[in-house]
């Protein structure tokens, strides 16, 4: 680290973000924008993504993804590493959590679409968009998770077990990578008001449920979700890896 670079930089790395049209890694793409890197962000949608880059102050630019779909990862890596050489930093946040029941009412085609977008992705992004990071034998991988990747959340069997999942491929997959000089790390979130929780967080019964359950007694700011992942994306997280920060207000220290 040279004198004049202060301990948390991310200037000029070339981040990707999943999910970046909203919500979280929105928040997180602007952060890193501001803070001098190049940002690629995604949504399922390629006209969403690049209205999405567009707000954004410094250099970024909007790709069409879709997690789910391997074909659709290999065809973003590609069209990346033509484009940019390819990334530095790889942020796999994109998720959904669609359907909340009981396991006994929750159908395969339910269980499948969450288990695909929020652990399948995680495994094609990891995999296919981490070329360049394993050539220059630097890098970083953020994979976003959730308290329910700690605890069991009522009625979310498939979400929890996606995030658990999640949270297991950050520590293999760190002690894979840890000899090529790739850091993989995890951020699990609590209650974030964003598209995803806003009809909990807005239910009458449900709401205070949770409000009373965060040690913090309120739910987590878009202004709040950033700094974890500025922080082990720079040098300052150098010696981290197999590591998912909580920023949960306290949810799962009590
Ligand atoms: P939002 O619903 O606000 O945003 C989800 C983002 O994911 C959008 O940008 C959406 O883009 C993208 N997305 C959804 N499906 C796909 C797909 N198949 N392929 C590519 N992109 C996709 O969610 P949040 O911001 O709340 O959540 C972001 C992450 O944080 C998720 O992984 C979630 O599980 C996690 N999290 C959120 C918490 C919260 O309280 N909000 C708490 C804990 C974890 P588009 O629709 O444009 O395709």
């Amino acid at each position: 680290m040279s004198d004049d670079q202060p301990i948390i930089s991310v200037k000029n790395l070339r981040v990707l973000v999943t999910g970046g049209t909203r919500g979280i890694g929105h928040s997180i793409a602007r952060a890193f924008s501001e803070s001098g890197a190049v940002v690629m962000l995604t949504g399922r949608n390629g006209e969403t993504a690049a209205a999405a880059a567009a707000t954004l102050a410094g250099q970024a630019h909007g790709f069409a993804l879709d997690v789910a779909s391997e074909d659709s990862v290999l065809a973003l890596a590609a069209d990346i590493y033509s484009r940019h050489g390819g990334i530095d930093v790889l942020i796999n946040n994109a998720g959904i959590n669609p359907h909340y029941a009981r396991i006994e009412a929750t159908s395969t085609p339910s269980w499948s679409e969450i288990i695909r977008t929020n652990l399948d992705g995680v495994f094609y992004c990891c995999k296919h968009l981490s070329k360049s990071m394993r050539e220059d034998r630097k890098g970083s991988v953020i994979n976003i998770s959730s308290v329910g990747g700690k605890v069991g959340l009522k009625r979310q069997v498939p979400y929890c077990a996606s995030k658990g999942g999640v949270e297991q491929i950050t520590r293999a997959l760190a002690v894979d990578w840890a000899d090529e000089g790739i850091r993989v790390n995890g951020i699990s979130y609590g209650f974030i008001e964003t598209d995803l929780t806003a009809a909990s967080i807005k239910h009458p019964h449900i709401g205070p449920r949770l409000l009373a359950r965060t040690p913090m007694g309120r739910f987590g700011r878009l202004d709040e979700v950033s700094g974890a992942a500025i922080f082990l994306a720079s040098n300052a997280a150098s010696y981290i890896t197999g590591h998912t920060i909580m920023v949960d207000g306290g949810w799962t220290a009590g």
